[in-house]
């Protein structure tokens, strides 16, 4: 029923606003009256509306269809020109109207519509805050929790691959909530709170319903960002709520997922809104710190900015167990591959351990993603398995992006293609970068062109040599457009960009420059909603952000001119990987071995046994 009534208003406040769809333009309305094409009109404030006599042809460059009706606006300069009125007055069913009334039922129009946003906004909060709630008010601070019972948690252990090491920090906690008593009888104090932290899609959000599922305790899960609502003052009083929840309901598991967004460094200074984060913050602290050590609920976080939480958090006695999760392993990834390939039947030729060693760097939710992909791509051919090759095609796709039909002109193509080449030339000839997988100018994802490297088996130790090398081969593209064409298209602004965050960190954060020297500056970091850089208090002088820029700055050049001087030194090469790139628009090492000769010894392994 009300429904009904909102969707009428509407549509009259609609038309109010965005005009009939008889409506004419002033100066066409005019021509018509004088070539005496008007049957009838009433003049309602600024507004004209009546009956042709015959219906007119529209106006030129126009495709409407005209009605037999029209409507039309009177400019302002022309409302009070006399002129106007006697011609109008002068037809023989003129009917004029005061303003007043206009305004009036403008006014009324407004309200109403007013009226109807208000209630339609009312309903949308009351449905997104609590579905079953009655009250509007009382629903308002409610945790919006999701709530899992354990009979809806199946997932365990068993649906996680790989992460050993954190499924037995997590085993802990389970018998904890299996049998409390056991622990209780011994005076061991459990953790309270548990931290994960990993890069996004590791399986944080898996690894902890798995926790709750592996015990079976009910599960509330909730999202930093949940907690941060237009109004003051709810944040604190949703924690509220979700805590006694979980007692009511212990043992059982809270989980914050993304805390990160509640949980920052207080008086960061975020602008505006930041008391309102600070007081969830604060209550979620003092919730923690008011437990007794026999209230069975285990309060779980997840982030993947450990580094930007308020030590507050990480006190003792709050999250002060932490569990990191690392991208897998190459063995990880097997596994965590067989997980999802479960229900995909495969073909005989399919390696998984291939497709394992081939995916470096990637975690749980791209493998997962990659599965998709090539049981899409198998689909997509009409087969009825999946083969090897679908799972190549959907890494190029998860790697570069779909894909795009893009029509370049030649100069443009062969640009792009001395670009990738200067890339891949640089790679293949410093032998501390990654060796080249594949070379192509199809354009994917937002690149026209993409180089691929597929680096070494996982690696943790990054030294200085291999930054600068890094750096060269980023702006190999561009400087391959320099010297072949003498100018510099826009298609490395990403390079750039990637070279320059690499250049500043090794600056700022890695102490590699001797000008700079062994200190660590902190940097503006995101903004956690706008996304923009934040600029908090800088905690060196102007002088050192002078030093600092004109380091980068160094580090740049030099690198480009490396770049510069060792395409120079090859452009025999850098030739023939170009040509061949435009005659078969994607190239791979073996080809490359065959245009270049057989790829210099890779140092990059040495690095690892440190
Ligand atoms: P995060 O919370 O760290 O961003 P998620 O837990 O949301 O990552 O992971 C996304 C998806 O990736 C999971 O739903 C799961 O299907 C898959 N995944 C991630 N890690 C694993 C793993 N170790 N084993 C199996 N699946 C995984
Ligand atoms: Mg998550
Ligand atoms: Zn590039």
């Amino acid at each position: 029923m009300i429904g009904l009534v909102l969707s009428l208003l509407l549509a009259m406040s609609w038309k109010n606003l965005i005009g009939a769809a008889n409506e004419v333009d002033f100066s066409f309305f005019l021509k018509q009256l004088q070539s005496k094409n008007v049957a009838e009109v009433t003049q309602t404030g600024s507004h004209v509306t009546g009956k042709w006599k015959m219906i007119p042809e529209a106006p030129e460059g126009s495709t409407k269809k005209l009605a037999d009706t029209f409507s039309a606006q009177i400019p302002d300069t022309m409302r009070e020109a006399p002129e106007l009125r006697t011609e109008l007055s002068a037809l023989p069913k003129y009917k004029g109207e005061d303003a007043t009334p206009q305004l009036f039922s403008q006014f009324l129009f407004g309200s109403m519509f007013l009226m109807a946003m208000l209630l339609i906004v009312f309903f949308i909060m009351r449905r997104s805050i609590d579905p079953s709630g009655t009250s509007f008010i009382g629903s308002f601070g409610k945790a919006g929790a999701k709530r899992f019972k354990p009979s809806d948690l199946r997932t365990t252990f068993a649906d996680v691959a790989a992460m050993e090491s954190a499924k037995g920090e997590l085993m802990e906690i389970v018998e904890f909530l299996k049998t409390p008593e056991k622990f209780h009888k011994l005076g061991a104090q459990i953790p309270k709170g548990v931290l994960l932290m990993g890069s996004p899609g590791t399986g944080k959000t898996l690894l902890a319903r798995a926790t709750a599922g592996e015990a079976g305790v009910p599960f509330f899960s909730i999202n930093g960002s949940e907690f941060i609502q237009m109004f003051v003052g709810v944040g604190a009083s949703r924690v509220r709520d979700l805590f006694q929840q979980a007692r009511e309901n212990a043992p059982c598991i809270i989980f914050v997922d993304e805390i990160d967004a509640v949980g920052r460094v207080r008086g960061a200074g975020l602008g505006g809104g930041h008391d309102e984060r600070e007081q969830t913050l604060n209550q979620i602290l003092s919730e923690m710190d008011g437990f007794s050590p026999t209230e069975s609920v285990i309060v779980m976080a997840a982030t993947n900015r450990p580094d930007v939480l308020d030590p507050a958090l990480l006190r003792p006695g709050r999250f002060d167990r932490h569990v990191t999760i690392d991208r897998p392993t190459r063995d990880g990834r097997l596994q965590i591959l067989k997980i999802h390939v479960r229900k995909v039947p495969l073909a005989d030729d399919v390696d998984l351990p291939d497709v394992a060693a081939s995916t470096i760097g990637f975690t749980g939710a791209e493998l997962k993603n990659l599965v998709n992909e090539a049981a899409l791509n198998a689909v997509r051919a009409e087969r009825n398995a999946v083969i090897h090759d679908d799972f190549d095609v959907a890494r190029d796709r998860v790697l570069m992006g779909a894909k795009r039909e893009e029509i370049l002109t030649d100069y443009e193509k062969s640009m792009t293609a001395y670009h990738e080449a200067g890339h891949a030339l640089i790679a293949w000839f410093l032998p501390d970068v990654d060796p080249v997988h594949k070379v192509t100018i199809i354009p994917r994802g937002r690149a026209l062109g993409v180089t691929q490297l597929l680096p070494e088996e996982d690696r943790y130790h990054y030294g200085e040599k291999r930054m600068h090398s890094q750096m060269a081969m980023m702006l190999g593209g561009r400087a391959a457009e320099k010297q072949v064409f003498d100018e510099f298209s826009a298609g490395a602004e990403d390079d750039l960009k990637r070279a320059t965050s690499l250049a500043r960190r090794m600056v700022c954060h890695w102490g590699m420059s001797e000008k700079i020297g062994p200190v660590a500056f902190r940097q503006g970091e995101d903004h956690p909603f706008l996304g923009k850089e934040l600029h908090e208090a800088r905690e060196f002088s102007e002088a050192t952000a002078h030093t600092i820029d004109l380091e980068v700055q160094r580090f740049l050049n030099a690198a480009s001119d490396r770049a510069s001087k060792l395409l120079a030194d090859h452009r025999p090469q850098l030739e023939a990987i170009s040509n061949a790139l435009l005659q078969k628009e994607s190239i791979d090492h073996a080809d490359l071995v065959t245009l270049l000769g057989p790829p210099i010894p890779r140092t990059s392994g040495e690095i690892k046994s440190t």
